[in-house]
């Protein structure tokens, strides 16, 4: 039975090989652009508007999408990277989403052509041990004790789901996987009132309700120092407190908390210790900055998203335990069509027992594959200038007198808002208002589009945020960054 031609055509080598070169050539032109400053870096538009106009590219509500010309695929996908968020571009300080390595680019490529999937060792025979020598490497990198381990798993939002669930099997005191979250008394654990959200969601999709967090107020520096966790404690009730979860690189403003000192109190306490360093973890990789993690080491179970501070495409997530048998706790299930019925850690190869997708991308080998090409202190070097740059312009901002520094970033976050000149409309002791001015300044940046910034709501009021993702940003970006703002606020 022959291959029909459109088949023929379509899988076709010499197709990948000649619009593989246009398309590569076309995307380095395009980086070359946004390094340049050059076009707007968020084409915003109208979301119904959007919607429509792309709708229209699979033929609105007609009949079957036709084949397109030649140089459709290339023009088509040249213009997705025009059409979106040019996190290359240096005007670009919003989200923590890293403007990613051009090799990891390249990496993710041969993921995609290769397709293995590593939740079964057989079906990855390279991404498998690509992975595990990838998490190895992390667990080295914080200072984790041998024995330690873990997995890849897709973002940190499932990453700390999957420690949550693992702290929960081992502490819980009953076996919930068989049992049941009901089986046993309530939960909780001590969050700190930054926590990112993705903890709070994680214990409601456990079945704790909002009574699962039992919230530590934040100091000055937007810690949560070991005396608030120790007062949390204290208001447990009728809940059992299993384990307490910090943060390293808090998302709303980037604190550390000190680790070593919750790490005292949950051993104190024969708590679990879960670090969300999601954003944080890659400060490790700076001999300069790596000793805001001290007592990472110490703690249960972390989670480590590569795709923030360690410029890989997104999703790249570590989900790290102290000791490796842990992993197998969050998902104690078998499948045997999968796995053989064996106990988990003599089938360590088959990835798919410690997480929770079963199909799996080779989301190490971007890691890998990039850490072979540039080497480690790369990334080091990254990690200081994002920081630098931070620091830098909140040096710019604590010199302006019409904004305002909400606190010292201590990575490569900074919250600041605008504040009206006493001949300007809004009195600075009317802090609603100050509040209202900042989100209408917000909205004013994303409809313009020549720079972006995020926002977020403190104890002190509302603040513009902007998260230092992209090294290619420098000084002159910063300064034409608060410009911008004054201009918009004149208009
Ligand atoms: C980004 C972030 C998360 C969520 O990670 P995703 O990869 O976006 O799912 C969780 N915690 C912290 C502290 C983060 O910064």
């Amino acid at each position: 039975m022959q291959v029909p031609p459109a088949i023929l055509d379509a899988f076709d080598p010499e197709r990948l090989r000649a619009e593989g070169h246009r398309l590569i050539d076309a995307l380095a032109d395009q980086l070359a652009r946004w390094h340049a400053r050059d076009g707007l870096p968020l084409p915003w538009r109208d979301p119904s508007e959007a919607r429509r106009a792309w709708a229209q590219t699979l033929g609105g509500e007609g009949g079957a999408v036709p084949a397109g010309a030649p140089g459709q695929l290339v023009e088509d996908l040249v213009g997705v990277a025009r059409a979106s968020t040019a996190l290359a571009h240096p005007h670009v300080m919003g989200h923590q989403v890293a403007a990613p390595l051009p090799a990891a680019v390249l990496a993710e490529t041969v993921a995609a052509l290769v397709n293995n999937g590593v939740g079964v060792a057989e079906m990855g025979p390279a991404g498998v041990p690509i992975e595990l020598a990838v998490i190895d490497w992390m667990c080295r990198r914080l200072g984790l004790p041998a024995g330690a381990g873990g997995a890849m798993t897709s973002g940190g939002s499932l990453g700390n789901l999957t420690a949550l669930l693992a702290m929960r099997q081992a502490r819980g005191g009953h076996d919930v996987w068989r049992d049941g979250a009901h089986a046993g008394p309530p939960l909780a654990v001590v969050v700190s009132a930054d926590v990112h959200y993705s903890i709070s969601r994680a214990l409601q999709i456990m079945g704790w309700g909002e009574a699962g967090a039992i919230v530590a107020p934040v100091d000055a520096h937007h810690r949560m120092t070991a005396a608030a966790a120790r007062g949390a404690l204290a208001e447990a009730g009728g809940r059992r407190v299993i384990g307490i979860v910090a943060a390293a690189g808090s998302t709303a403003t980037g604190a550390f908390d000190p680790l070593d000192d919750l790490a005292d109190l949950a051993a104190e306490h024969g708590l679990w210790l879960h670090v969300d360093a999601a954003h944080g973890g890659s400060v490790a990789l700076s001999p300069a900055l790596r000793g805001k993690l001290r007592g990472i080491e110490r703690a249960d179970s972390i989670v480590w998203d590569a795709h923030k501070l360690m410029m890989m495409p997104a999703l790249v997530t570590a989900v790290l335990f102290r000791r490796e048998p842990h992993v197998y706790a969050a998902f104690a299930q078998h499948a045997s069509y999968l796995f053989e019925a064996a106990p988990p850690e003599e089938r360590w190869w088959d990835l798919g027992q410690r997480t929770l997708e079963c199909t799996k991308r080779m989301m190490a080998l971007e890691v890998w594959a990039c850490l072979r090409a540039h080497g480690e202190a790369l990334f080091g070097e990254i990690v200081d200038r994002q920081h630098a740059l931070a620091c830098e312009l909140a040096g710019l901002i604590e010199a302006a007198p019409d904004f305002e520094l909400a606190l010292s970033p201590e990575s490569n976050i900074v919250c600041y808002r605008h504040v009206p000149g006493p001949s300007e409309a809004i009195p600075r002791e009317m802090a609603p208002d100050l509040d209202a001015h900042n989100r209408a300044l917000r909205a004013r940046v994303v409809a313009d589009g020549r720079f972006y910034v995020v926002g977020a709501q403190l104890p002190g009021g509302y603040y513009l945020r902007s998260t230092m993702m992209n090294p290619m940003i420098e000084t002159r970006d910063l300064v034409g960054l608060l410009e911008h703002l004054r201009e918009l606020c004149r208009r």
